[in-house]
């Protein structure tokens, strides 16, 4: 068996140690004798499961009391629409959004489809390379929240601090950056992700909502299933979840319990990210292309500025176990997502290939 140092911004690396231990427990999840995708989300043995990886879930965020932890299908995007669907108020409801980068622009989008949404910044004139200065905004008085994309994917920016909201509650999405490093909760009034980025197997997104903005009074023609509060309800069972990544969701919190929570993983993550940004930094061929200030520590965008020599530089790493170096195809250039399951290694050994890859066409 050989496996690839995996760089995919999602679906991404996943923990070895937590696809052995699924692999284990493949055929006969602890007795039971069947695997944990052929059982009823009504039995036992998958409330133990759902229950134990949202205890895990609050221990390593240190979610307080008053959040509900929300298991909701249809990835992030689903949420993009649930989000203003829950949170405007049926009369003269308003949203205000922070455009920086696709996800967010998606989301903005999205909110317009169902109440009244302002851009209050944006980054798109500099192709979302900087996050907006957060301090320049002024949060419309009657908004109903604020959203954000804490760290966006495609351009590798992140809010180093968050917008002062006052009484507004604050939403972001955090599906590249979830469970990162330490995040004080409390400040937000929604954090949500799709899992498949950092957190396990595609199929789900999880939403930690604190209690006051779960509602029985949402948009008339928000679904049920979009409905928080039916999730809330029925402690995420209301129809069929993702059992299966449910269950790898609670096995990859119990390795980061192993590693030293949110703690020990964020220590490791800026490391990593420091060891390719100092190569990057000092590098004559490549170069980072988000802004200093704002650069993330999940995912790092680079160009060598030839379009033929990134294609060429794509081609060898894939020959040299880089696996899903490619930039998104709307900026092109490379991408390095180095999430909690990257190890520090493949990260070493992909500054090493730059190094050499910039020897040889020097
Ligand atoms: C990938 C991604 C999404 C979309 O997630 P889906 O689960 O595919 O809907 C949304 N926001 C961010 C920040 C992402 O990285």
């Amino acid at each position: 068996m050989s496996r690839v140092y995996n760089f995919s911004a999602g679906p991404a690396v996943l923990p070895e140690e937590v696809l052995r231990q699924a692999a284990d427990e493949m055929l006969d999840y602890q007795g039971t004798g069947m695997s944990v995708m052929e059982m009823s989300h009504r039995s036992k043995p998958f409330q133990n499961i759902i229950d134990t990886a949202e205890a895990d879930l609050r221990e390593l965020m240190g979610i307080p009391e008053n959040y509900k932890v929300l298991f909701m299908q249809g990835g992030a995007t689903t949420q993009f629409a649930a989000i203003p669907m829950n949170l405007l108020k049926a009369e003269g409801g308003v949203a205000d959004y922070i455009v920086s980068g696709s996800w967010s622009k998606k989301a903005f989008k999205e909110a317009q489809m169902y109440g009244t949404a302002n851009c209050l910044a944006s980054s798109e004139d500099e192709t979302f390379s900087y996050v907006p200065d957060v301090d320049a905004i002024e949060v419309s008085p009657n908004a109903d929240y604020l959203y954000i994309c804490q760290n966006e994917t495609i351009y590798g920016t992140v809010y180093h601090k968050l917008p002062e909201t006052g009484d507004v509650p604050l939403v972001a999405d955090v599906s590249s950056c979830f469970l990162s490093e330490p995040i004080d909760v409390s400040k937000y009034g929604v954090i949500y992700g799709g899992v498949q980025k950092n957190v396990g197997p595609a199929g789900l997104a999880i939403a930690i909502v604190r209690d006051d903005l779960i509602r029985e009074d949402v948009l008339p023609f928000t679904p049920t299933l979009l409905r928080w509060k039916t999730m809330a309800d029925n402690g995420s069972l209301y129809n069929t979840p993702a059992c299966y990544t449910i269950y790898i969701c609670g096995l990859v919190f119990k390795w980061l319990k192993a590693q030293g929570g949110l703690e020990g993983i964020g220590k490791r993550n800026h490391e990593k990210a420091a060891l390719l940004y100092d190569f990057l930094d000092q590098s004559s061929l490549f170069s980072g292309t988000a802004r200093k200030e704002d650069r993330s520590i999940m995912n790092v965008p680079f160009i060598t500025g030839d379009a033929d020599l990134d294609a060429k530089f794509i081609a060898e790493a894939a020959e040299n176990n880089i696996a899903n170096i490619k930039g998104h195809r709307s900026v092109g250039g490379m991408r390095a997502s180095i999430y909690n399951a990257m190890p520090v290694e493949g990260v070493q050994h992909l500054v090493d290939f730059m190094e050499k890859f910039e020897k040889a066409n020097a």
